[in-house]
């Protein structure tokens, strides 16, 4: 294959974004070597061992509407190894569990009286519609659904519902996120999982990535990043030293702005996000529960706020005939319960499971494990479209490819490949950067 004339690129970071951007880049023709700080790849949709298997972490699906992601399968040959189902939704609401799939479901939902109920019908299969031609991203989310669905249902559903993803700061999030996810998702929707799970697509990317020349390195954190001479200039562990004509940062932008040294730093954009991180317990059940594959969890005395069970998506053969549950909560990675050990979170969401689902014993639980992510995405401000920070860091040959640029899109493996493979176009049409 020729060589791209942009040289040697280093790519930071093994998650879905880095990999993918390391495989445009391959089959570019150009020089790459991505760094993975940890013993595997994947990041967020990274897995682990559990006994003769391999289980995701953080619970994952692919959308029907994910046209990057399908993409980059078709090229690995993967595209027909996704299994499509339809799922359905389920709501728990003060500890008891309703569906919430059909008009039928919502004339029974007795949480919300008959008024708000019709309300709800008919503003939600209006809602996209309603918000085609708004300047939805500097409209705050509570102000947009509170003046549509009305000051009862905001306050008894949709602020804990939503509240879950962003903690008390959702409403203050642009309307264009929640808009956006209503694109992509519904109660009733068809989702995907694939065969051999996101392993499977992670291995085949690395496979990809080095049969094209591209280099693929575990356990190499990257400590330092610097510029001389115009080139990257990034330091391992043991001071070891790799330079490079570019540099693609996909860390989440705290974690670069650690790593920068400080000439770069200062060139970095000046946007400081908060960003959420995520609690995750994964329960290998012996007995299903509902059969949702989706049920927000509100006021109902859990920490958790939501549950997702993978046996409508999966089955129960890659999770050796159990069960498998993802009990969810969005939270700052300062907060008590991120910084909590995980046995105690174990214990205690096992415990309210439980109280939660009488009918489930404690021997239906046969294993508990908790998985925790410091950086899922931000918590966007208002106006963020035009506060988003560029791809390219000017003068410096660092480009960036984070979550903190896929808005408006919804974060998924799916806007991340195409982010990567926006980086990768900005990557050959770029000039040459300045020296420093
Ligand atoms: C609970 C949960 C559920 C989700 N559900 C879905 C879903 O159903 N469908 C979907 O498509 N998406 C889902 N997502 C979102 C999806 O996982 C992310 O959007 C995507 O994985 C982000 O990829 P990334 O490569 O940008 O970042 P990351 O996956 O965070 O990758 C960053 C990588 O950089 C590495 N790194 C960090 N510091 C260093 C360093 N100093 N040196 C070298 N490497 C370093 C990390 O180890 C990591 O591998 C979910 C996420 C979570 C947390």
């Amino acid at each position: 294959m020729r060589r791209a004339d942009h040289g040697h690129v280093v790519v930071v970071g093994g998650g879905i974004c880095g990999l993918a951007t390391a495989h445009e880049l391959v089959r570019a023709g150009t020089g790459v070597t991505l760094l993975e700080g940890s013993d595997q790849l994947g990041g967020l949709g990274t897995f682990f061992a559990w006994r003769d298997r391999w289980v995701e972490r953080f619970y994952h699906c692919v959308m029907p509407t994910d046209d990057h992601l399908l993409d980059l399968l078709g090229d690995l040959g993967l595209r027909d190894a996704i299994a499509w189902r339809p799922t359905r939704m389920g709501m728990v609401v003060d500890g008891r569990a309703f569906p919430f799939n059909t008009a039928l479901d919502l004339l029974k939902f007795t949480p919300l009286g008959v008024l708000d109920r019709l309300r709800f019908g008919a503003v939600s299969v209006l809602l996209r519609r309603l918000g085609r031609g708004k300047d939805l991203d500097r409209t705050r989310t509570e102000d947009w659904l509170r003046g549509l669905y009305g000051d009862r249902v905001w306050e008894l559903l949709l602020a804990p519902l939503f509240g879950a993803k962003f903690g008390a700061r959702f409403g203050d999030v642009p309307a264009l996120y929640l808009w956006q996810r209503l694109g992509r998702e519904g109660a009733v929707s068809v989702r995907g999982y694939p065969d051999g799970g996101y392993r499977a697509v992670i291995d085949a990317l690395r496979a990809s990535i080095e049969a094209g020349g591209g280099v693929v390195r575990l356990d190499a954190p990257v400590r330092r990043i610097g510029v001389t001479g115009g080139r990257a200039r990034i330091t391992l562990d043991g001071d070891e030293v790799v330079t490079a004509d570019r540099v693609v940062s996909t860390l989440p932008l705290p974690s670069l702005r650690q790593v920068a040294d400080d000439d770069l730093a200062a060139r970095l954009p000046d946007v400081r996000l908060p960003y959420q991180g995520v609690v995750n317990a994964l329960f290998f059940l012996r007995r299903p529960l509902s059969g949702h594959y989706w049920t927000p969890v509100v006021r109902s005395g859990t920490e958790f706020d939501g549950l997702i069970q993978m046996t409508p998506l999966a089955g129960v053969d890659p999770y050796d005939g159990r069960h498998l549950v993802y009990a969810m909560r969005y939270t700052d990675r300062e907060s008590a319960l991120f910084q909590e050990d995980d046995a105690a979170v174990a214990a205690r969401w096992t415990a309210q499971l439980l109280a939660l689902h009488p009918g489930l014993r404690h021997e239906d639980v046969d294993d508990v494990r908790v998985f925790k992510a410091p950086f899922v995405e931000p918590v966007y401000p208002l106006g963020y479209s035009s506060r988003r920070p560029p791809v390219v860091v000017a003068g410096t040959p660092l480009l960036l490819a984070t979550t903190a640029h896929v808005y408006p899109d919804v974060t998924s493996w799916n806007s991340s490949v195409g982010l990567a493979r926006r980086v990768v176009a900005t990557l050959a049409q770029a000039p040459q950067p300045v020296p420093g």
